[in-house]
């Protein structure tokens, strides 16, 4: 939570700080509310959400009368959290169903932060005293499997990569089946996200999930969306929906943008939970999400 605040203080703490400058004023008009909601908005929150708060907000600062900062701060933190859903199972099902080894999926476009995200959850399930495999299944982008290998030595996992331009199918099978012969705890496939044309990425995509299921069941599915490129993330999660079954976003570089609000629509969307944040390019910077911390962040 301080490494999230501290993380967050820098690009989102204007934008809550905005709001509650706006909601403490002593006459809240037509205008300020309007300030409000674009406020809201251009936190990336989706409209009809930043209208829904607005108008919770409003009902309920009429109800109060007069407020001190701290009710104004409550107010906003319990709309803020609700929208958010506090109450979605955000937990990574790497025990689900006790066989080993786990499988999670890692998808999404290149630049997002995939790779760098494979290696950071490793860092973390090593962490929790889990074995783990690396699959490097994107085999289009040359250094992508230099880059995985990198982080696997990093941070303790055994890593399966073939040369470039590999099926990436082949390569998830590989994974899997050594996951399964040295009996590890987790695997992770990283897998390629060009998103040039959707029926390459379908067929792909669905062929890797497809040859890993011969041997094991996936247990995640997680997308990896880059916080800071808003609407366009948005339309991503969209095409990797339709082509995969989502368990989970991965909402990367929220270190850098002010847009944190897109956990909210990318949950109404896809109707999956954020899981986990990425907060940085180190080891350590990924954090399962919680919307309290995360909205406590945003508030200061
Ligand atoms: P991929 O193509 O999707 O595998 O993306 P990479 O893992 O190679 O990441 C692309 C760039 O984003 C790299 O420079 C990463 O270090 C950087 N990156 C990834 N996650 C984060 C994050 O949470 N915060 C910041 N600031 N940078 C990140």
């Amino acid at each position: 939570l301080v490494r999230l605040r501290a993380r967050l203080a820098r690009s989102q703490n204007t934008f809550g700080k905005t709001l509650l400058g706006l909601l403490s004023r002593d006459h809240l008009d037509d205008d300020a509310w309007d300030e409000i909601e674009d406020t809201l908005i251009g936190a990336d929150i989706g409209v009809s959400v930043a209208r829904q708060i607005t108008d919770d907000l409003r009902t309920r600062v009429q109800v109060l009368g007069s407020r001190t900062p701290d009710e104004v701060r409550a107010l906003l933190r319990e709309e803020l959290v609700k929208q958010i859903g506090p109450d979605l199972d955000r937990s990574l099902r790497t025990d689900r169903h006790g066989e080993k080894p786990a499988v999670l999926m890692v998808v999404g476009v290149n630049g997002t932060g995939k790779t760098t995200t494979t290696g950071k959850l490793a860092r973390v399930l090593v962490g929790d005293g889990k074995t783990v495999v690396l699959g490097a299944a994107d085999t289009f982008r040359a250094a992508a499997a230099d880059q995985l290998q990198t982080w696997g030595e990093r941070v303790g996992a055994q890593v399966v990569r073939k040369g470039e331009g590999a099926d990436p199918a082949s390569v998830a099978f590989d994974a899997v089946k050594q996951g399964i012969d040295t009996k590890v705890d987790t695997v992770i496939i990283d897998t390629a996200g060009r998103l040039h044309t959707k029926t390459g990425l379908m067929d792909e995509l669905g062929k890797v999930k497809r040859v890993v299921e011969k041997q094991a069941a996936v247990d995640e599915v997680l997308l990896v969306l880059d916080a800071t490129t808003g609407q366009n993330g948005m339309q991503q999660a969209r095409v990797f929906a339709a082509v995969v079954n989502i368990t989970g976003v991965v909402l990367t570089k929220l270190d850098g943008t002010a847009k944190g609000g897109i956990v909210v629509q990318v949950q109404r969307e896809l109707g999956v939970p954020v899981k986990l944040v990425g907060l940085g390019e180190g080891p350590d910077d990924l954090a399962p999400f919680e919307p309290g911390a995360f909205v406590d962040a945003i508030l200061g």
